[in-house]
């Protein structure tokens, strides 16, 4: 099989579905409601920043839309994760199991605490953490009392405690969730989601970021919508739900005029004129759904014929907000990625590889990990084509 021709191949259905523009982006945001309308009303009432009424509207739709009980709105989603870990319980010095295909600020956040990111591999058919690997890991990883046969969570190689487990929804596609809760059950490790990019996407019916602990969105320009920087903690917690607004605001105790903090508290809350035009995006969020998953199914059909080359679809348990698509290269055509990258950002048509393994970055390269075969593999054959809502 000659492959030569894969990146022209690629290239003509990107043409054919975006009408031969010669500047299409991975991502745009969509304004098409009522952002000028919101935005203009913030301004007016000169309520643009700490204090006004689009803060708790947002928060009050998000919770609406997620199902969960509570949402707090923050300036961005990397702030939300470094908080939601803090709030559930991570100090220095633990390690929190992270999936070695994420963004930086997956790993990042954990740093922020002090604690130690360890990796974890992904799973072929989800691109997210792959529970069964992961299980047989811990298994032999971690400590159990000789006695009782009970669990410590405790990595036995390196004496560190082993407080949560942060699955990650890649480029919107829902991990296996089940099998990862009953691990953490297990393992008696807590569940930090980061769904920064799976905004509208389902496992079995229920939002992704409900599951966990805590869980995080993430509203930055290139998500499936957009504050223009944002992000939200999500619980179910009334408690942690408290304390997250408490210290995403400086952890002052409420007083009509004193100035008294009794914490080292953040200023993480989301000023209001960006809760404004997240109020304009989250009510347009199911139509640009929609229009996302006929893109993706163009896609799909359009792909099929391409030898070498497979578009990547959702699972059966879950319903994917194809945040951004996903054409997966096969063994033999990997080599040939850097050609259709070059040829498709050159003719406009953005597209990227996945993110380098965050333990191949420099701060991470010493932190532990497991075996990362079918993250490697993942690493050197996706490919992120054009994904912005069709209008
Ligand atoms: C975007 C993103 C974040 C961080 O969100 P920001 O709002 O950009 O800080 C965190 N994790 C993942 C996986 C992301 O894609």
């Amino acid at each position: 099989m000659n492959y030569k021709n894969i990146a022209n191949d690629i290239l003509k259905i990107l043409k054919q579905i975006w009408n031969n523009s010669n500047n299409v982006a991975l991502h745009a945001p969509c304004f098409k409601g009522n952002e000028k309308k919101y935005l203009a009303e913030c301004i007016d009432s000169t309520f643009v920043s700490s204090v006004g009424k689009y803060v708790d509207l947002f928060e009050d739709m998000l919770v609406d839309y997620t199902g969960v009980k509570r949402a707090i709105a923050v300036v961005n989603g990397t702030c939300a994760l470094h908080l939601a870990l803090q709030l559930a319980g991570v100090m220095p010095g633990d390690e929190v199991i992270v999936p070695a295909l994420s963004f930086v600020a997956t790993a990042n956040a954990v740093k922020f605490c002090g604690a130690i990111p360890h990796f974890a591999d992904s799973e072929l058919s989800t691109l997210g953490m792959a529970p069964g690997k992961l299980d047989l890991y811990l298994n032999d990883i971690i400590k159990f009392n000789r006695q009782t046969g009970c669990v410590i969570p405790v990595n036995k190689y390196s004496g560190r405690p082993i407080r949560a487990v942060v699955p990650m929804h890649t480029f919107g596609h829902p991990v296996d969730m089940d099998p990862l809760i009953e691990l953490c059950g297990k393992y008696k490790i807590t569940m930090v989601e980061d769904a920064a990019e799976s905004l509208g996407s389902l496992y079995k019916n229920k939002h992704t970021g409900s599951f966990g602990k805590l869980g995080i969105l993430s509203f930055n320009g290139n998500k499936i919508i957009t504050t223009g920087g944002g992000g939200a903690i999500l619980t179910n917690d009334d408690i942690l739900a408290d304390r997250a607004k408490y210290l995403t605001t400086t952890a002052k105790r409420p007083h009509s005029w004193e100035y008294f903090h009794d914490e080292t508290g953040f200023n993480y809350r989301m000023p209001n004129i960006n809760a404004a035009l997240g109020c304009a995006q989250l009510e347009q969020l199911p139509s640009l759904l929609e229009s996302k998953r006929q893109l993706a199914k163009l896609y799909q059909k359009k792909f099929a014929n391409i030898p070498g080359v497979s578009f990547f679809c959702e699972t059966d348990f879950a319903r994917s907000n194809y945040w951004l698509n996903v054409l997966l290269l096969s063994e033999e055509t990997e080599y040939l990625r850097n050609d259709i990258l070059k040829t498709t950002n050159t003719a406009g048509y953005m597209s990227r590889p996945a993110w380098t393994l965050l333990n191949k970055l420099p701060m991470f390269s010493n932190c532990p990990a497991m075996n990362l075969d079918n993250a490697e593999a993942l690493g050197k054959q996706i490919i992120n084509i054009p994904s912005s809502p069709l209008i």
